[in-house]
């Protein structure tokens, strides 16, 4: 059978049984990286109105079916989160993150309550139905009852003041008793990266204070105590996988998120990784993490149709075509930035991270027309997860 046939079969396979083995996900990533790389002229439009959006005909194949899934839940509907990155004080030193407390270069900065809820008028106003407040870890509203107090007010006067809308917390590793007083106090979404679920690659990419355990034990508690969950992972970081890759597969399988944010991993020049001459300390080259970001969201798009998947700022900032080539390859969320433009500036996680034109509030017509052309339309709705 030839590989075109075999991509037909697994991609079919993906599609009914909503699942695969291990064996049949490295082929199928397998057949994937080899089309690519052994013939670019048989290289196909995803769409002929925006010329870099070439891919095999095996690719093809994937994301017809990624498309056919979404469109089965969500339509060609997509859906806008603002994003305020409220903090970017962090505890924690991930080798690959720019906001990790080792990080002396950057100014750091704090959002009063006042300042958010003017970032969510000027939402409101634009068609945001839901506010999702990010940061590091940052110790003034850490783990205690002050951190939690001052948190909880925030939530709550957002959730006051705009109750048809829904409030997502992005804040890292908390105790369930937090997350449980975040929750009384509205917050009803919380996005937490698993990162990896490859002990190994965990540990790769995290010091030794930090646990794959209590990410996961997090992640399960914000479930039970009935939040709306997201979890995912960076696409092309240094020692990353095929293997780690269905690791990850699996573990979202088993945790059943509401939300998977993937996107590829872009360089810091002041992290760990980021400052590392060692070629294999920067991961996957551009390309290469654009087409795996592309494949890998086509795959969670079949294998979790229900899902709310956002095409990524990463993606956006790695290829001027990235939100789009995203949304085309399933994802059905995009998350503009909210934040006043002088923190954005600071909230750098990674190298020439976008955050005026199309990805920011201000470019909401020039986003609005990005997507109409490529089919899709930006609704205004609370978004909520379709059941599961
Ligand atoms: N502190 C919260 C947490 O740990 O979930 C939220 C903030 S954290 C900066 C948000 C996400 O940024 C992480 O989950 C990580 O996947 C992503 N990120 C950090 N550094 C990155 C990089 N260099 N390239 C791409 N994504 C990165």
């Amino acid at each position: 059978m030839n590989k075109l046939s075999r991509m037909a079969e697994l991609v079919g396979l993906l599609e009914k049984e909503q699942t695969l083995t291990d064996s049949d996900l490295r082929e199928l990533f397998d057949i994937l990286a080899e089309s690519c790389s052994e013939d670019a002229d048989r290289c196909v439009q995803i769409r002929e109105e925006i010329p870099a959006a070439r891919c095999t005909e095996e690719e093809a194949l994937l994301y017809a079916a990624a498309r056919r899934a979404r469109e089965k839940y969500y339509g060609n509907d997509v859906y806008l989160r603002g994003l305020i990155e409220f903090t970017n004080y962090c505890r924690n030193n991930c080798y690959y993150c720019g906001i990790r407390t080792g990080n002396t270069r950057i100014d750091r900065y704090r959002l009063d309550k006042d300042t958010i809820l003017e970032c969510c008028r000027e939402g409101y106003a634009l068609g945001f139905r839901t506010f999702v407040l990010q940061g590091g870890e940052d110790p003034y509203f850490a783990n205690s009852i002050n951190g939690d107090e001052r948190l909880c007010d925030i939530v709550s006067s957002i959730h006051g003041e705009f109750p048809d809308c829904a409030v997502t917390l992005s804040i890292g590793e908390r105790s369930r008793e937090s997350y449980q007083r975040l929750f009384d106090a509205g917050a009803r979404r919380y996005l937490l990266r698993h990162e990896a679920a490859s002990p190994d690659l965990y540990r790769t990419l995290h010091p030794s204070e930090m646990s794959l355990e209590n990410r996961k034990r997090c992640l399960y508690d914000l479930k039970e105590i009935g939040y709306q969950v997201g979890a995912g992972l960076m696409v092309g970081p240094p020692g990353q996988t095929t293997e780690h890759l269905i690791e990850d597969l699996k573990y979202l399988q088993e945790l059943q998120p509401d939300m998977i944010g993937i996107g590829p991993y872009i360089p810091q020049a002041d992290t760990p990784f980021g400052r590392s001459t060692a070629k294999c300390a920067q991961g996957l080259d551009k390309t290469q993490k654009l087409q795996l970001t592309l494949r890998l969201l086509a795959v969670l798009r079949i294998l979790f149709p229900y899902a709310l998947i956002p095409s990524t700022t990463a993606l956006a900032s790695l290829d001027p075509h990235g939100r789009i080539l995203g949304l085309q390859a399933g994802a059905n969320v995009i998350m503009p930035n909210l934040s006043p433009a002088s923190a954005r500036e600071n909230y750098s996680i990674y190298d020439n991270k976008l955050y005026t034109g199309a990805e920011s509030a201000q470019g909401m017509t020039a986003l609005q027309k990005q997507v109409e052309a490529a089919g899709y339309q930006i609704v205004t709705d609370i978004g909520d997860v379709k059941c599961h």
